[in-house]
């Protein structure tokens, strides 16, 4: 499946987005979402869609990933293949981010391995089947984001949906628009 590429437009502020929330059946098991909170941002915004899992080759529908602890680390498995994407994920992450051009914000998708911000489960093996408790975290792809743009407004879908904390991010995005952060 085709991977987002960035929709040209007018000097709206420009935002990274997961590219799953109304941009292009990329889920893991091929599902649509169609959040009518950010379909109502699309007047207002300009998007760069991008769906990392997508970008770093895995397919549609594709196995689960997840978050693994590994001694200090942190790992992003696929248990079903056993396949380790630690490496393919930070680099896509890193060469991705680093090619942007100035953005005023990001909005990703919550709860997912690579695009969750605050709140993807943390496993201690690949093979357990409930998650760590109270290690809830960012993914990868978002963690990379954070450690790169720490100034930036970040929001998620959910977050969208609470009034004051979608306001905020609104409010930071457009006093950010188009500027220089790189
Ligand atoms: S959450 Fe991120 S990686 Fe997962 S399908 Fe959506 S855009 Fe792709």
């Amino acid at each position: 499946m085709e991977c987002g590429r960035l929709k040209e437009d007018s000097s709206r502020p420009l935002i990274v987005v997961s590219r799953c929330l109304g941009f292009g059946r990329c889920r893991w098991n091929g599902a649509e979402l169609f959040p009518e909170t950010v379909a109502g941002l699309k007047t207002g915004l300009r998007f760069i869609p991008v769906c990392p899992e997508c970008e770093i080759g895995l397919g549609v529908p594709r196995q689960p990933i997840r978050q693994v602890v590994s001694g200090n680390a942190v790992r992003l498995l696929q248990p079903a293949s056993g396949r380790d994407l630690t490496r393919e994920m930070e680099n896509f992450s890193r060469s991705f981010l680093a090619g942007l051009p100035p953005v005023a914000g990001f909005l990703l998708k919550s709860r997912s391995p690579s695009c969750g911000i605050t709140d993807t489960a943390l496993f201690a093996d690949r093979s357990d089947t409930e998650p760590l408790e109270g290690k809830n975290g960012p993914g990868f792809f978002a963690r990379a984001v954070i450690e790169r743009f720490p100034s930036l407004p970040l929001i998620d879908e959910r977050g969208l949906e609470e009034q004051e904390t979608r306001l905020n991010w609104l409010r930071e995005v457009g006093a950010r628009k188009n500027s220089e952060f790189k």
